[in-house]
């Protein structure tokens, strides 16, 4: 996975490539989904939800550019696979999850993993997590139509934020970048997540 996946596909930051060779993503995608939790696509993980592909974590990872002291918000705990790899390359993760079932099995698994720098909650993403902001870095896996201007105001000062942004239809991955009280934006490539759970809904009344 990350030769072929990571490595050929252009991602270069090796403190990104090591995580993603140590993480046990079989272990952290649902048991019967353990033979393909390697393949180059996302898997369903129940709750109509998905854990990315590989190239996509270690895509937001790289782009989120994190220092090994860093604390880092995770908007969508999933199944914990991108938590797992944020952990290895930070202090702490701070992660939140809408849907209760999964983020109770996330948290046992990291648990058994032995990945003690993570806090989890149950709740809305799209308030952010006020009481243990601010973060160095916001890593958003659900798409929203927006970006929420709390996630801004919970970012330290050189801070970065990694979020899908569109409908479900058409989707893009931007990077801003704090600098002082001014967020920089820069849109990087289509991509499509499932879409933040209670943002705005399309306008054809899907997601
Ligand atoms: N990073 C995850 C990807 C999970 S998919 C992984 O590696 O498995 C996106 C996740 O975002 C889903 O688990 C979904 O339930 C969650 N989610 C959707 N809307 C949310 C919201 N408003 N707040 C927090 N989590 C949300």
């Amino acid at each position: 996975m990350v030769a072929e996946q990571l490595a050929a596909r252009g991602i270069g930051d090796a403190r990104v490539l090591a995580a993603m060779e140590v993480v046990p993503r079989h272990r952290l995608v649902p048991a019967s989904l353990s033979a393909e939790a390697y393949a180059d696509e996302p898997l369903p993980i129940g709750h109509g939800q998905t854990i990315s592909q590989p190239y996509i974590v270690a895509l937001m990872t790289q782009l989120l550019a994190a220092a090994p002291g860093d604390r880092v918000l995770e908007i969508g705990t999933g199944c914990g696979y991108q938590t797992a790899v944020l952990a290895s390359l930070v202090r702490e993760v701070c992660t939140v999850e809408i849907v209760a079932a999964l983020a109770q099995r996330a948290e046992a698994t990291l648990a058994e993993l032995g990945v003690a720098n993570v806090v989890g909650r149950v709740g809305d993403g799209r308030r952010g997590w006020p009481e243990r902001a601010p973060f160095n870095g916001i890593i958003v896996t659900a798409a929203p139509r927006v970006l929420e201007p709390v996630w801004g105001e919970q970012l330290a000062d050189g801070g970065r934020i990694i979020v899908p942004l569109g409908g479900r239809y058409e989707q893009w991955l931007h990077r801003f970048i704090k600098r002082g009280p001014t967020l920089y934006d820069e849109r990087l490539l289509a991509v499509r997540f499932v879409p933040l759970i209670g943002g705005t809904t399309d306008a054809d009344g899907v997601g």
